[in-house]
């Protein structure tokens, strides 16, 4: 498919850097720019290709700017169209009138995306590269720009593309069946199709698991600071992310809604969520805020748990067991000891250095005696006291002493929360990062598991052959491709059955 209208937008984002870019794309490209811009010695940006020019765009009243423009030839740019970069001073003015003057001389402005677009009709990229397009525009971080160029370099829709290799053998095998149907013949090896479907399976639902972490690549590894109220959760957030961006006060339940805010640790972005402190109450306001918590926490990679050094056994028990049942397999607890620097201030003989040390579980928990906090593991300890339902591998380490107002141990913490991600987030396996992306997958796996299931069964092929277009549809959806007849040729291609 071939555009017949020529299409123009800012490159750059205008008045914050020297020079601006204003793209040109489709067919009269060239011509519009020569319509424009007076090129020197007379030359003509139709004329040459894969060049840079250099010219004046003259007006009435003056010359508007001085210019360089660059020419890319159909298919050999971005969109795979003629294409003209012109590059300008960055001024508010001259780009608005720039803007003006290509409607004028015959191009309309590009919606959204519509370069990108373009490249992908054009075949330049497919869809997920494209989508990886926005994504790299919008990292931040360096594994999230990683992630983006991984998939813009295609080795992402290379996987996608084996799977659908995959599939369209399946479907080739059951095809070849449904042709001679009437004849009666069972084709197909039957334990063949199930162990290429169970081999698509796996492949699709690995993509589909790497979601969560892809996802925290993309917006940032969700943490969440909870706790019980007035544990210093906030003043916690503020030296994490070194301002003051949540209100601290020393009146219990002052963080009655999440607030949140980011920080890049060892080249990934990690966002910090403050919430309201955990407690009874019959303030409607604060009931709503803890509802918000307990929510964010099951949403969370990582839950920073802040337990207050001085606070009575009874509410640390309390805070623990709030949390416990909320956590699940592949979510990261890790606790921290807030306000350390009190054991110096205080009386020897109120807190001898020797009890410094919690008994968290004895209370609910009799069986599992007196429990140092400060020095132990709790992985162990925490697993039995949720009755086994909290997996104990992902209650990372043990707890983390802190003064989150003198800022002592913080380095220890974030060094914990790096040390837990810096290999799985900075490999070059492949993520998905996309929700599309992610639903699709989990189609396909379900279109998949039915094929399996009925392939046991011994149900007809035709009935197989509609849930295996289903999730070829749905791979194919990532990408962009056409399933159905794709299935075909390579049906017809394959086996030669010349019909
Ligand atoms: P939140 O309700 O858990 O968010 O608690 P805040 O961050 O508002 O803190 C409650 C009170 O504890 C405030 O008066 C803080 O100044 C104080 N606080 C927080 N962290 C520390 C700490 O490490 N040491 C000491 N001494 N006080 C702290």
């Amino acid at each position: 498919m071939t555009y017949s209208e020529t299409i123009f937008a800012p490159a750059t984002s205008v008045g914050t850097g020297a020079i601006s870019i204003i793209r040109v794309s489709g067919p009269e490209s060239t011509e519009i720019a020569d319509r424009l811009i007076t090129f020197r010695h007379g030359e003509a940006a139709s004329s040459t290709g894969y060049s840079l020019k250099y010219g004046s765009i003259l007006e009435e009243s003056g010359t508007l700017d001085e210019v360089v423009a660059a020419i890319y030839r159909a298919p050999q740019s971005y969109t795979g169209e003629d294409m003209v970069e012109i590059m300008c001073h960055s001024s508010q003015y001259v780009v608005a009138r720039l803007l003006e003057l290509l409607g004028r001389a015959g191009a309309r402005p590009a919606m959204p995306g519509e370069f990108t677009r373009r490249a992908f009709v054009n075949g330049k990229m497919d869809l997920s590269q494209a989508e990886a397009v926005a994504d790299l525009i919008a990292s931040t971080s360096e594994s999230a720009h990683r992630l983006a160029m991984n998939q813009l370099k295609g080795n992402y829709s290379a996987k996608l593309s084996d799977i659908r290799g995959k599939l369209i053998e399946i479907a080739s095998l059951m095809e070849l069946e449904l042709d001679f149907s009437d004849e009666d013949i069972e084709f197909a090896d039957r334990d063949r199709l199930a162990a290429l479907l169970d081999e698509a399976v796996s492949h699709i639902d690995g993509l589909c698991a790497s979601f969560r972490d892809g996802n925290a690549i993309k917006n940032g590894v969700p943490v969440v600071i909870a706790g019980n109220v007035n544990t210093g959760k906030s003043t916690l957030l503020n030296a994490l992310v070194g301002d003051s961006r949540a209100i601290v006060s020393d009146i219990p339940g002052t963080t009655r809604d999440t607030v949140e805010d980011t920080m890049i640790i060892d080249g990934i972005l990690y966002r910090f969520i403050d919430t309201a402190g955990i407690r009874e109450t019959s303030d409607k306001v604060e009931k709503m805020g803890i509802s918000r918590t307990l929510d964010r926490i099951s949403e969370a990679d990582v839950i920073i748990l802040v337990l207050d050094a001085l606070a009575p056994l009874k509410e640390l028990e309390k805070s623990v067991s709030s949390i416990l049942p909320r956590l699940s397999t592949g979510q990261e607890l890790i606790c921290v000891r807030n306000k350390v620097d009190l054991f110096d201030a205080i009386h020897p003989e109120e807190f001898p250095v020797k009890d410094r040390s919690y008994n968290i579980f004895d209370l609910k928990y009799p069986a599992f005696g007196t429990y140092d906090i400060g020095t132990e593991d709790l992985a162990r300890k925490l697993c039995l006291a949720s009755d086994g339902k909290f997996p104990a591998a992902a209650v990372s380490g043990e707890i983390i002493d802190i003064s989150a107002l003198t800022g002592e141990g913080i380095d220890k913490l974030l060094d914990r929360l790096s040390k837990g991600r810096r290999g799985r987030f900075t490999s070059e396996e492949i993520l998905v990062t996309n929700a599309r992306h992610a639903n699709a997958l989990r189609r396909a796996s379900e279109s998949i598991a039915r094929v399996r299931d009925a392939l046991s069964g011994h149900v007809p092929t035709d009935l197989l052959s509609q849930d295996l277009r289903e999730a070829l549809r749905e791979i194919g959806s990532i990408t962009g491709e056409i399933t159905d007849e794709e299935v075909l040729g390579e049906i017809f291609g394959r086996f030669c059955i010349g019909k």
